[in-house]
């Protein structure tokens, strides 16, 4: 009984953490505007965005509640275990019938929620590009990934631990770091899937984003543009392939929004990420991240008497996948906020690229246009910052660019 309070209690505590943040969220749409922004929304769009923020805010906090109100109830009543002994008593069977508890009660339980925010909210603000029917079709993808996902890791919690018991924590910082290197190589060519990419027209902007990449050594496949207009409005421009020659991706949005100047002002960003390794670099703070959670699986499979709370006989790698998120929901916070902390830097620093190479008036042009595009927070409050923001607060990113571009005159 002991162990079934501590983990009910870790959960409340883990499942609380976002719920804080919400909170701080709602403080931050109190704040005044800085004065360096206040062009960024005119009072319309401002009020706008307000009712905007605080409906977003009040449906998560709902959702947050709702979700760990289900977990908690989950776990009070040994529900996993009492699913478990419905399905034959071989291994397979358990961890797939604990999983596909979890993934379908988290999938119905998120289902209103998605529904309200992308059919309701963001249609009520003009964002929504979904219909009912590539909503439907995007829940289900997501559902069968989602499944797909949680039973590939399960079952390979409990293949490595049968084979390696505690060394599964080396083992387990190596495989997730190689499948997370998976993901984001294959991050580029999952997109391709449902979208179309038409390579950028020759004219002045193919020329000087060519231009900004070889003054730098690298060579370039192709700039190619991304018809993401189709689900979204939102503004964005990646970088991809390996080694020296890179393929540009810009969504068309950004290419119908922004001048060449502008556009090239966020790719010289994206050029400064490149030039300072920072996904590298980020990818090698992500293992120390992993190596956390290894420890964190490592628990979750070692310790048969938390499972025995829950009413299972004996360890459950179904349930021990359960536990393990648990356990990551109250690391993951502290985690990512020392990662976060690293990537504001290196915003900075790739924002500085911009102005280096001769785009800072168009970067802060570019960064209100993408503020403005992504309804950002003008004003957050600092400890909302501190806990989850990977790029600074956009006053902040502005006063630097400005300052570094008066250093580079005077
Ligand atoms: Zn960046």
């Amino acid at each position: 009984m002991k162990e079934k309070m501590l983990v009910i209690i870790l959960a409340l505590i883990g499942g609380f953490f976002p719920i804080l943040l919400n909170l701080f969220k709602r403080k931050s749409a109190k704040n005044p505007i800085p004065e360096n922004v206040g062009d960024v929304y005119d009072d319309e769009t401002y009020t706008k965005w307000r009712s905007y923020q605080a409906e977003h805010s009040r449906l998560d906090l709902l959702s947050g509640i709702a979700s760990l109100a289900v977990v908690l109830v989950l776990l009070f009543t040994n529900a996993f275990s009492a699913f478990a002994s419905l399905f034959p008593d071989k291994l397979v069977w358990q961890v797939l019938s604990v999983i596909l508890l979890d993934t379908l009660v988290s999938t119905v339980v998120g289902l209103f929620f998605d529904y309200y925010s992308t059919m309701v909210i963001e249609q009520k603000y003009g964002f929504n590009k979904s219909t009912i029917k590539t909503f439907v079709v995007d829940k289900i993808r997501g559902l069968i990934v989602s499944l797909a996902l949680n039973l590939f890791l399960g079952f390979l919690i409990a293949l490595l631990h049968s084979w390696l018991e505690d060394y599964i924590i080396i083992l387990l910082t190596v495989v997730l770091f190689l499948f997370s290197l998976l993901m984001s190589f294959l991050y580029p060519v999952l997109s391709r899937i449902g979208n179309k990419f038409t390579s950028l027209e020759e004219g002045e902007l193919r020329t000087n984003l060519m231009n900004l990449l070889t003054s730098h050594g690298y060579k370039v496949g192709d700039i190619k543009v991304m018809d993401a207009s189709r689900r979204t409005t939102k503004l964005n421009a990646y970088f991809s392939g390996f080694g020296s020659t890179k393929t540009i991706v810009l969504y068309d949005n950004l290419v119908n929004a922004m001048t060449p100047d502008e556009i090239c002002a966020v790719f010289a960003h994206e050029l400064g990420h490149g030039l300072h390794k920072d996904v590298m670099k980020m990818q090698i703070m992500n293992i120390g991240n992993l190596l956390l959670m290894a420890v964190a699986v490592w628990i979750s499979v070692r310790e048969g008497s938390l499972h025995t709370a829950f009413g299972f006989s004996d360890v459950n790698y179904g349930f021990a996948y359960i536990l393990t998120g648990i356990f990551i929901s109250l690391i993951q916070p502290l985690t990512s906020m020392i990662i976060n902390a690293y990537s504001r830097k290196a915003e900075y620093r790739a924002d500085k690229q911009a102005v280096s190479e001769g785009y800072g008036e168009a970067m802060i042009v570019a960064l209100k246009k993408l503020a403005r595009e992504n309804f950002a927070e003008l004003a957050p409050t600092r400890i909302s910052v501190l806990l989850e923001y990977s790029h600074p607060p956009l006053s902040d990113r502005i006063a630097a660019v400005e300052r570094q571009i008066s250093n580079k005159e005077g």
